[in-house]
């Protein structure tokens, strides 16, 4: 069944306030489009969990701290609402940026603290737009509940405490990464890969898999970071942005696992950044 493509956030709140009004639950799954298994598999959860389900597709500039990759983001809103139908989700909205950012728009939304470390120490001004516009999107929704992939992990984290911060009355569920067969995590950007960067880039799971193990066998990051760089060398990959322990909750850095934490990398193959996380449980 087709869903309806709703393009206007009056109409989107009309939608959302007959459901409230009925007292069904809605749940929210935002996407930047381009969708593959990783973002269905959220769509599959909002499913389960409840009564009415919107997806949103917005390619958000805001988030972009690059023009170039906004522009070759790739933009598949045919191809998505095809993907989409097997859930018979209740609405796909699809605003435009002046829909989102009307005229004299002038409110930013920031996450202290936990936006000053990985992602957000290289992408400026990246969580500031994720902040901002998962605000609006909750509020222009009526969310009960939202969905996000532990594959961005800090944005996961991030949201989670703008939800609380500010009173959304949205409770958020992390749902996990969904990988390719040779481990890459989904991303629509691995659709910007050559064939053969493709199958190179997943070798920033593998060796992220092998540093997972030799923490739990309670070795140290210092000892396993030169290795590590190396083979993600030899893999093609260039710069490496951040490949670190962190705990879950408040993104510390920690060199061992000594509490809940997990493993982060960002790292660029043939032009593409690449970014994943694992867990890796406190050794006991
Ligand atoms: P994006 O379209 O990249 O902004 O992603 C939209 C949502 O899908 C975010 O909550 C992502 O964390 C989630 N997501 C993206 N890739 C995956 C994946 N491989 N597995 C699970 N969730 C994902």
């Amino acid at each position: 069944m087709t869903a309806p493509i709703v393009r206007t956030r009056a109409e989107l709140r009309e939608m959302a306030q007959l459901w409230r009004r009925a007292g069904e639950t809605i749940g929210v799954v935002p996407t930047m489009g381009a969708l593959h298994d990783g973002h269905l598999s959220l769509v599959a959860r909002a499913k389960e969990m409840s009564d009415r389900v919107i997806v949103t597709i917005f390619v958000n500039p805001k988030q972009f701290n690059n023009p170039e990759d906004l522009e070759n983001y790739p933009r598949t809103e045919h191809e998505d609402a095809r993907k989409l139908e097997r859930f018979a989700v209740d609405a796909i909205y699809v605003p435009d940026g002046a829909q989102m950012y009307p005229d004299g728009f002038a409110t930013t939304v920031r996450v202290e603290g936990l936006t000053d470390v990985l992602c957000g120490a290289h992408r400026a001004g990246h969580f500031d737009g994720v902040a901002t516009v998962v605000t609006k999107l909750f509020t222009q929704s009526s969310a009960d509940l939202a969905f996000f992939g532990e594959k961005d992990f800090q944005q996961l984290q991030v949201v989670r405490r703008m939800a609380r911060d500010l009173d959304l009355g949205v409770d958020v569920v992390g749902c996990p990464t969904i990988r390719e067969i040779d481990g890459l995590a989904m991303s629509s950007r691995n659709l910007l890969l050559s064939d053969q960067a493709r199958s190179r880039a997943s070798a920033l799971f593998d060796v992220m898999e092998d540093m997972g193990e030799a923490l739990q066998s309670g070795q140290a990051m210092d000892a396993l970071l030169p290795a590590a760089q190396a083979r993600l060398a030899a893999a093609g990959f260039g710069d490496i942005d951040y490949l670190e322990l962190r705990t879950n909750d408040t993104l510390r850095l920690i060199h061992r696992a000594e509490a809940p934490a997990r493993l982060f990398a960002a790292a660029w193959m043939a032009g593409v950044r690449l970014i994943d996380n694992i867990d890796v449980p406190a050794v006991t």
